[in-house]
């Protein structure tokens, strides 16, 4: 288990605070993501936890013992960077080997060797066994930098963005072997990414971060559907939310071109009083139903064929607006059409962010 405490990080050379204050704890065998935009302290997170970096307050504990003190080598770490950094000189049996032949970690050849062919097996690179990195493919190279550190048998296996150097259709399949793999052996494993849809397909749980401090901790389907502030609910979700600015006057919320009955809301979603005054309502493009006895009434400005599904552009309460129908609606370039919401799946937000509704 891995417990990060009050964990807070400035560089020292420009007096930034990339850290403010963490506090996380992941179970045995899990495999969380770190999400977050660039910049928000997710690569500085991995590198406290990796002992690459010395943390300027708080505490990380494996299993409960603080590491803080602890030297890189002797936190039982495996390492992948998104440069796979290999030895080109060696072959990829000699890559994987090469953590048992040095350091504390040392073994005979002899079961070096075997060790080495034991996990390439289970990541499939035996028959690249011989071949040098320099004449394999990306996707090649990133499986034996991850063999490479699992050969070790760490106790966590920190991958800091091991994806990005390769093309989209690579990404997916690695990911999937990634999450295989990592769930056969066992191994408690931190995967940094800026990409949530990546998050989403591989994780248990997900850290989502901005400027420093973690927004939510939670299972992928709750950051889409239960996002707790306004920053996490504009992260997640492709296209992006809707949102507008309302002004709560009686009993409704009311945006420039049309009012929300909160009476229609769902009341045990609410978080607290909604007091007179401003906020800002999300709205998801998938809750904006068709509707015979509209909300308001648009005229789409154009349509996008996704699949099985279109994305209708409209113009509302001074918002470009992007909502998602099937596309068997057969909704057309000019034509004007009502819309209502789905009450219970909107989002009500304060001006700072927090949520209400
Ligand atoms: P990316 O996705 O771009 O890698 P990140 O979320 O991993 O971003 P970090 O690399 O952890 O972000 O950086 C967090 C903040 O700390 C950034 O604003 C960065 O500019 C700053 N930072 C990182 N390393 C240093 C350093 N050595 N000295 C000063 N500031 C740094």
């Amino acid at each position: 288990m891995i417990k990060i405490e009050n964990l807070r990080k400035v560089y020292s050379d420009n007096g930034y605070e990339a850290l403010k204050s963490i506090n996380l704890e992941m179970n045995e065998g899990e495999l969380v993501c770190l999400l977050g935009p660039s910049g928000c302290g997710k690569t500085t997170i991995l590198n406290l936890l990796a002992g690459l970096l010395d943390p300027t307050s708080g505490d990380i504990k494996f299993d409960n013992d603080s590491v803080i003190n602890k030297h890189p080598k002797d936190r039982n770490i495996g390492l992948v960077f998104q440069n796979y950094a290999l030895y080109p000189h060696m072959t990829v049996l000699q890559n994987v080997m090469f953590p048992l032949t040095v350091g504390k970690n040392k073994v005979s050849k002899q079961e070096a060797e075997t060790r080495a062919k034991k996990y390439m097996e289970i990541t499939n690179i035996l028959e690249l066994a011989d071949k040098k990195p320099g004449n394999m493919s990306g996707g090649q190279q990133q499986r034996v930098a991850i063999t490479r550190a699992l050969v070790q048998n760490p106790k966590v296996l920190l991958l800091d963005e091991p994806l990005s150097n390769l093309d989209a259709r690579l990404r997916l399949r690695i990911r999937e072997e990634i999450r295989r793999l990592v769930k056969e052996i066992g191994i408690t494993t931190i995967f940094v990414t800026h990409d949530q849809e990546e998050a989403l397909s591989i994780s248990d749980r997900i850290v989502i971060m901005d400027s420093g401090i973690v927004q939510q901790f939670d299972i992928p389907q709750n950051l889409y559907l239960e996002p707790a502030n306004l920053f996490v609910a504009k992260f997640m979700g492709n296209p992006i939310i809707n949102l507008f600015t309302a002004e709560k006057n009686g009993n409704n919320l009311t945006t420039k071109d049309f009012s929300i009955n909160l009476n229609l809301l769902t009341k045990d979603r609410f978080k607290g009083e909604l007091n007179k005054g401003k906020y800002i309502v999300g709205i998801r493009p998938e809750y904006f139903v068709l509707s015979q006895s509209p909300l308001f009434n648009v005229a789409i400005e154009s349509v996008e064929l996704i699949g099985k599904d279109a994305i209708l552009n409209f113009n509302i309460s001074g918002e470009h607006v992007k909502s998602i129908t099937d596309i068997n609606e057969k909704i057309q370039e000019n034509q004007t059409v009502g819309f209502d919401i789905d009450y219970s799946k909107i989002y009500i937000f304060n001006e700072d962010g927090t949520r209400v509704y």
